[in-house]
């Protein structure tokens, strides 16, 4: 029989987390299914509790993973103009830009479309396979380990409204038939986007490896690093560091760090070549159309521009957002972060940390562009009629994508919290043992 009891019906002992975003130590209540447990200091969500976690998982997990198969497997669009025309797979928006010489692009648009997000739906099988069992199947926590790396480079949402953007700034200069593939692939995007929620990871933590007791002493209600304490970003547990300030998980074996190393300099470093690449992006055309022998690059901002005046507003906005304002902005507001950071204080921190995690959310959006070039790279293929060719922009604006995703991953925002504290918080303090 498998035991999805919640983890607090399995043990007595009082569980103990450090929030991942601003260190405050608190001791996680009792949980029924649908409740979540949120940081009382930043609002962080700390565990989120599921009915039948494994079966959940599982079953969302295997009808993802039938949508992907489909959605590789079928047309997923074709186009036709004057009699001449195109069908394209899935896969095709990556393989013809190899054709192109932009092997890293296609890299980019495969894994983040179908290559990461299998793994993942392969490894939430896996795992899950094994605690239906009620015994975890090798490397199961590794696997655990690596899902909650792999969550932010999936982007079968943002992939979908790059399909439909395409769609709609070809659908003056050309028939478009959509394909059973496509209608797969938005089916799997909001498959996936149900899995990746359905993890109750408090409890598959517990489940896989128990809960070792919280290091003697550990007072709640105060900060974890002053304590020499940290708490694990993947499965929560509260550790006690090496006088050096690092050390590894017990139960997960994940790296800790009670501040990430050099968190500013490396957001910094990153932030710069960010920025950087954002000027080629700009400058040099990010796609090419050709029509009857008559080739008219177009940089991002001429894009936009070209869609006003074809009358798409919505589509424009969409790629206005998605190019300049959502990079644009994320440059800033992590920028103002790191600067701002030394001098933040207990009123406007939950300010900033509602501003550092709008960054971390809205930073993979921008890849609508890049995609919107795959898409149509692949699929305005008819010779002298009409052809689409990517522009060495494209590369440019993915390495802006990324770059900025990274840098958002270097930020430790519990640096925002970081200012002393007055003395009389620590006089209502509690204490394990
Ligand atoms: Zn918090
Ligand atoms: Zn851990």
């Amino acid at each position: 029989m498998v035991d999805q009891a919640p983890p607090e019906a399995r043990s007595s002992r009082r569980r103990l987390r450090a929030c991942h975003e601003c260190d405050w130590l608190v001791a996680l209540p009792p949980l029924s299914p649908g409740q979540r447990a949120n940081c009382p200091r930043c609002g962080h969500t700390l565990a989120t509790r599921h009915r039948q976690p494994a079966q959940r998982s599982m079953a969302l997990a295997m009808a993802a993973m039938v949508a992907l198969l489909l959605a590789i497997s079928f047309p997923f669009v074709s186009f036709s103009t004057s009699g001449v025309g195109n069908r394209i797979e899935l896969t095709h928006t990556a393989t013809t830009l190899i054709g192109f010489d932009q092997p890293l692009v296609a890299i980019a648009v495969i894994m983040t479309i179908a290559v990461l997000p299998g793994l993942y739906l392969l490894g939430v099988m896996w795992l899950q396979l094994g605690l239906l069992q009620d015994q975890p199947l090798p490397a199961s926590r590794h696997i655990a380990r690596s899902l909650a790396h792999l969550n932010p480079w999936m982007m079968a949402d943002v992939f979908i409204v790059g399909a439909l953007v395409s769609l709609i700034k070809v659908s003056d200069l050309a028939q478009i038939e959509l394909g059973l593939s496509f209608w797969a692939y938005c089916v799997f995007a909001l498959l996936l986007l149900f899995t990746t929620q359905s993890i109750d990871s408090d409890w598959m933590w517990f489940s896989l490896a128990g809960e070792p007791l919280a290091p003697e002493g550990t007072r709640t209600g105060t900060t974890a690093a002053p304590q020499g304490l940290a708490g694990c970003p993947t499965c929560g547990l509260v550790n006690r560091l090496e006088a050096s300030g690092r050390g590894h998980c017990l139960r997960c074996g994940e790296r800790l760090h009670a501040r990430l190393p050099h968190s500013l300099q490396r957001t910094w470093a990153l932030l710069a070549a960010a920025a950087l690449m954002y000027i080629p992006a700009n400058v040099y055309p990010i796609m090419t159309t050709t029509s009857l022998g008559h080739s008219d690059p177009s940089t991002i901002i001429g894009g936009v521009v070209e869609l006003i005046q074809m009358g798409s507003w919505p589509v424009a906005v969409v790629i206005f957002m998605a190019s300049v304002i959502v990079p644009v902005g994320k440059l800033v507001a992590l920028a103002w972060l790191c600067l701002v950071v030394k001098r933040s204080n207990e009123l406007n921190a939950a300010h900033r940390t509602w501003l550092y995690r709008l960054t971390e959310f809205i930073g993979r959006w921008s890849m609508v562009d890049v995609f919107v070039v795959a898409i149509l790279v692949a699929l305005i293929r008819a010779g002298t009629l009409m052809s689409i060719t990517p522009g060495p922009a494209a590369l440019a604006f993915a390495a802006v994508v990324v770059l900025t995703m990274l840098a958002a991953m270097t930020f430790d925002p519990r640096l925002i919290w970081d200012t002393p504290l007055p003395r009389d918080r620590h006089a209502t303090q509690g204490t394990t043992g």
